[in-house]
């Protein structure tokens, strides 16, 4: 009797506990990994107290990294990051190298962490080599660190106060092609080493072809050095304009139309005989609380030039926790391919059910959200329920120099950890990183296969490795 009861009680309450529903099947070596998984991250959940924030990894923690979870991150084939900005996708260890070797930097007064290239019209007096200040020990690597990024009481403006400040810091770099193709090339290969097979460069452009050539042509041939080492390696572009108070709409619209001239002449022709289109969408980016609607660009980006483009929409949209912000439903209506952030779609759960029956992905960046501010325990991160209910989501790493020790890594340590994820779920997160890229059928299958063998190789070498 009792047994049948407990049964009972049992079988209705599993109808309520729901799971994600795009999990993927385990084979048996997958289930025993998944086992060993489940060890690991007991161990890292050990590691926090109350007063920690969850799932974080914080910049100089040396325990955390060390974790048999953050090396299983760390290895994990990721597949693609689809939503990574031009300037910030290296990785800040990568960063330093290269900043240690070309930059000049000013200790002091309103500069104070600014960075300059020796040429710099701009460069203060007493500014000094970063190679010099280490070595003289007027800077420690720590301090250096402090001030390149997002960090937790640096941020006493205001959390895009603290992003801005850190654009303008190294902004110095932007205008310098030279400095900006390393930063490209290793911003690059640190991808390859974090596991990423494909990225989804949000490429920041202006409103003169001439430039927006030079600038993707350069980054493409850091792109093809990188290929040249790892042949599966891909790299496509969408083109970003700004919707804050320095643009207006026009020369925003402006800004999208270079990109759909310059699209058609620059093209991925690392195998000229298949060449496949390097850029392949627009968007708008900017803080989105302080910024024009996307609702303002409708008429432009529904239009039939957009359309006729061949260029897809990938908008950034609900970065917000407002109420007033509704713009994932204009990124739905102006049918956008996928959602850069989609953080308030809670707020809309009719629109919620839209994404997942239409299979519109929302990219995730947990890092980021955390680091702006929005969601600062992960815990509670809506992307837990979209996956839920069904929709498609992708991490991603967004300005991820500026957010985590390693981009990528620490995005998918937090969900690991914070959501609790088991290995078919993880596999199903790589996975539609590539279902849900911008890329052609082909590549996309060809990428699926290169993943897929990398994915059962780690199977291998983490049953190996794990007890
Ligand atoms: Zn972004």
């Amino acid at each position: 009797m009792e047994k049948d009861f407990k049964e009972k009680y049992e079988r209705i309450k599993n109808t309520f506990i729901p799971d994600i529903p795009y999990s993927e099947e385990l084979s048996e070596g997958e289930k025993k990994l998944d086992d060993k998984l489940t060890r690991i991250k007991k161990e890292a959940d050990a590691l926090y107290t109350v007063n920690d924030p969850y799932g974080i990894v914080e910049w100089y923690d040396e325990e955390d990294i060390h974790t048999e979870l953050y090396q299983f991150c760390y290895a994990l084939p990721k597949g693609g990051d689809l939503h990574a900005h031009d300037n910030t996708m290296i990785s800040y260890d990568r960063f330093e190298q290269i900043i240690k070797e070309y930059a000049y930097i000013s200790l002091n007064g309103d500069t104070k962490g600014m960075l300059y290239t020796k040429f710099s019209s701009d460069l203060p007096e007493d500014a000094i080599s970063i190679n010099e200040a280490l070595g003289k020990g007027i800077l420690s690597q720590k301090e250096l660190g402090q001030m390149l990024v997002m960090n937790d009481g640096t941020e006493e403006n205001g959390y895009w106060a603290r992003l801005e400040q850190l654009f303008s810091a190294t902004g110095d770099f932007y205008n310098d092609v030279s400095i900006m193709e390393k930063i490209w090339e290793e911003g690059f290969r640190s991808c390859v080493e974090r596991g990423v097979m494909l990225v989804e460069v949000r490429d920041w452009g202006v409103e003169d072809d001439v430039l927006n050539m030079i600038r993707i042509r350069t980054l493409r041939e850091a792109y093809y050095r990188v290929k040249k080492e790892h042949p599966d390696f891909l790299v496509r572009l969408i083109g970003c304009s700004g919707k804050d108070e320095g643009t207006t709409v026009e020369s925003s619209c402006e800004v999208l139309r270079s990109y759909i001239r310059v699209s058609k002449l620059v093209k991925d022709d690392f195998d000229p005989d298949n060449a496949e289109d390097f850029i392949i969408g627009l968007d708008l980016a900017n803080e989105e609380d302080v910024s024009k609607p996307l609702g303002d660009f409708a008429e432009f980006l529904m239009s039939d030039e957009v359309r006729d483009s061949g260029l897809k929409l990938y908008l950034h949209c609900g970065e917000s926790l407002r109420r007033d912000n509704n713009s994932v439903v204009d990124a739905y209506i102006m049918k956008t391919r996928r959602a850069g952030h989609a953080l308030n779609m809670y707020r809309f759960p009719q629109l919620m059910k839209e994404y997942a029956g239409k299979h519109i992905a929302v990219e995730v960046c947990l890092m980021s959200n955390y680091r702006l501010g929005y969601v600062r325990d992960l815990r509670l991160h809506p992307g837990l329920q979209y996956m839920i209910s069904g929709i498609p989501i992708v991490l991603c790493s967004d300005d991820g120099l500026f957010m985590a020790r390693a981009p990528m890594v620490d995005d998918f340590y937090s969900a690991i950890l914070c959501w609790d994820l088991n290995l078919g779920d993880i596999k199903a997160l790589c996975r539609n990183s590539i279902i849900y890229s911008g890329l052609s059928e082909t590549e996309r299958n060809r990428l699926m296969k290169a993943w897929e063998n990398c994915w059962d190789e780690f199977i291998r070498e983490q049953n190996k490795k794990l007890n």
